[in-house]
C-alpha cells in the first residue's frame, strides 16, 4: 500500500527515518483510541501510555502529515489571542486558569525532547520584532503582560544596534528576546513523539483513515479495514478532519499558510540571525522565519483563507522574505510548501467531548506547536479523571462564522484585508 506522501517540505526532505506502520485491519481493543497523529495525538498518547494505558493511534496518512510535519518549527508561548484578550471577554475566573498554563506546552516538549532523547534540532531563543515604530508598544505591552503572569527573563531591544544584533535586517524598530522560546525540526519532533509512543507500549496505524466513530461505551471506531474498541476515543484531527465529524468543522475554517526553505546559506546565515533565534513579527499576518540545522532560512508567512492550496508557494513568500533579507535577492528557494492550520472566530482552540467518552481538541488558529503539547497533558488528565484544567478550555464558548458554511470564507478573508490594512497602517 502507498501512504499518502508528505508535502515537499525541506522537513520531509530531511526527516529521519521511520518503521513502516501498517494500516489498520481487523477488530481491536485498546483502552484510548486517538484520530491524528499530530502534535496533539501523539501528545496525548504519550501522557496516556505513561500512565500505563493501552493505546492506538489512527493516522490517514502517516505521523505528522499534517500541520504538525510541516510548521514554521517556531515554539511560541500562550495562545492565539492574549490572555489580557481573554480576561476582558471572558472574565477573571475564565482568563486565570488558562494564564497558569500559558507556558506549560514549551516545557512540555522539553521534557519530552530531553526523557526520549529526540533528535529535533532543538535550539533556545525566540523573538518577536515590531515592523513599524508604532508596533513597538505592542511589544511592551507583550513583555509587560508575560511578566505579570510570572515569566521573567524578555528583554527588549530597540535602538538599532540592538535590533541588528539579533536580526540581520533594516526593518525592524524593535524586538522582545524570549530565552525561553526556540525552534526545532517539526516533523522530527513528530516522529521522535511516535516513537517515544511506541516504545510505551502505544501502537499507531498509518494509511488508516477513520470513517466513523460509533458512540457507547466502549465506543467504536471504524476504518475502510478494520475497528477500535476503545473505553475513550481522542478526534485530534484539527484543520484535516474533512467529515468525520461534521460538528466539529462546523464552527472552524482551514486556513493555508506557505513556507519556504532557501538553499544552505553557509557563512551568510550568521549574518541573517547572529544568535540563531526564530522570529515572527507582531502583525496579524504575520512572517516567521529562522535557520535550519544546515543553515537554510527557512521563511513563512501569508495567509490563503478557505485553504486553496497556492500554485506558487515561492512567489507568495519571496517578496516578504526580501524585504527582510534584500541580501538574499540572488538566492535559490529549494523547497516551498503548504500546510493548514484552523481558525476559530475567537482564535481560542475548541475543547471539548462529543459523548461522555469522546474527547477533542481543535482550531489553536495558527499558535499551535506550544497549545498542542499542553492539551495533550490536559486531555489525558481528563480522561484518567482529573478534568478541572480540561474544564478551563472547555468552558470557552465556541462561536460560528458569520455567514454560515457557504459565507465564512468570504467573510472572514475579508476581515483578514482589514487586518491587513491595519497592519499597514500600524493601528
Ligand atoms: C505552515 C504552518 C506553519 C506553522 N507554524 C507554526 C509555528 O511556527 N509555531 C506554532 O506554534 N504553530 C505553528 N503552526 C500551527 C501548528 O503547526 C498546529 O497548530 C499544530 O501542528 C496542530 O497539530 P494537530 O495535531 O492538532 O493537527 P495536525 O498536525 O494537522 O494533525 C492532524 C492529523 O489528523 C489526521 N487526520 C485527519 N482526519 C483523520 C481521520 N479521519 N482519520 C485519521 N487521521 C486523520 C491528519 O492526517 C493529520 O496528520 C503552523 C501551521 C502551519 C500549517
Amino acid at each position: 500500500m502507498t501512504l499518502t506522501a508528505h508535502a515537499p517540505s525541506y522537513y520531509a526532505h530531511s526527516a529521519h527515518a521511520a518503521p513502516a506502520r501498517p494500516p489498520l485491519a481487523g477488530a481491536h481493543e485498546a483502552d484510548v483510541c486517538i484520530v491524528g497523529a499530530g502534535y496533539t495525538g501523539l501528545s496525548t498518547g504519550i501522557a496516556l501510555a505513561e500512565a500505563g494505558l493501552r493505546v492506538v493511534v489512527l493516522e490517514a496518512a502517516q505521523v505528522g502529515w499534517g500541520a504538525s510535519g510541516r510548521n514554521g518549527g517556531q515554539i511560541v508561548h500562550s495562545y492565539s489571542r492574549d490572555i489580557d484578550v481573554i480576561e476582558r471577554q471572558h472574565g477573571r475566573a475564565a482568563a486565570e486558569p488558562l494564564a497558569k498554563m500559558m507556558f506549560e506546552g514549551a516545557a512540555v516538549i522539553r521534557e519530552r525532547v530531553a526523557k526520549y532523547g529526540i533528535a529535533c534540532d532543538l535550539k533556545d531563543g525566540g523573538v518577536y520584532a515590531a515592523i513599524k515604530p508604532n508596533k513597538v508598544p505592542g511589544l511592551v505591552h507583550h513583555k509587560t503582560l508575560w511578566e505579570r503572569w510570572g515569566h521573567p527573563g524578555l528583554q527588549l531591544l530597540d535602538t538599532p544596534g540592538g535590533v541588528r544584533s539579533i536580526v540581520g535586517s533594516e526593518r525592524y524598530s524593535a524586538v522582545l528576546v524570549d530565552p525561553t522560546g526556540g525552534h526545532f525540526h517539526p516533523l522530527n519532533l513528530a516522529l521522535g513523539e511516535a516513537a517515544a509512543l511506541e516504545s510505551l507500549g502505544g501502537r499507531i496505524h498509518e494509511g488508516s483513515t477513520a470513517v466513523r466513530i460509533a458512540r457507547g461505551d466502549p465506543a467504536t471506531v471504524h476504518t475502510a479495514q478494520g475497528s477500535v474498541r476503545a473505553r475513550f476515543v481522542v478526534v485530534a484531527c484539527n484543520a484535516y478532519i474533512g467529515q468525520l465529524e461534521p460538528v466539529l468543522a462546523a464552527k472552524t475554517m482551514p486556513c493555508g499558510t506557505q513556507v519556504v526553505a532557501t538553499e544552505p546559506l553557509g557563512d551568510r546565515a550568521a549574518d541573517l540571525l547572529p544568535g540563531d533565534h526564530c522570529v515572527e513579527d507582531n502583525n496579524f499576518l504575520l512572517d516567521y522565519f529562522r535557520l535550519s540545522a544546515d543553515q537554510r532560512l527557512i521563511y513563512g508567512g501569508g495567509v490563503t483563507y478557505g485553504a486553496r492550496d497556492p500554485a506558487r508557494v515561492e512567489a507568495l513568500v519571496r517578496p516578504n522574505m526580501l524585504k527582510t533579507f534584500p541580501q538574499l535577492a540572488g538566492v535559490k528557494i529549494e523547497f516551498g510548501w503548504t500546510g493548514n492550520f484552523l481558525l476559530t472566530l475567537s482564535r481560542l482552540p475548541q475543547v471539548g467531548r462529543l459523548a461522555d467518552n469522546i474527547y477533542y481538541s481543535q482550531g489553536c488558529s495558527g499558535h499551535g506547536v506550544t497549545y498542542t503539547h499542553l492539551i495533550g497533558r490536559v486531555l489525558g488528565e481528563a480522561i484518567r479523571g482529573q478534568a478541572e484544567r480540561f474544564d478551563a478550555f472547555a468552558r470557552l464558548p465556541h462561536l460560528p462564522f458569520p455567514g454560515g458554511r457557504l459565507l465564512r470564507v468570504p467573510f472572514t478573508a475579508l476581515g483578514a484585508v482589514w487586518y491587513e490594512l491595519r497592519d499597514r497602517l500600524g493601528v
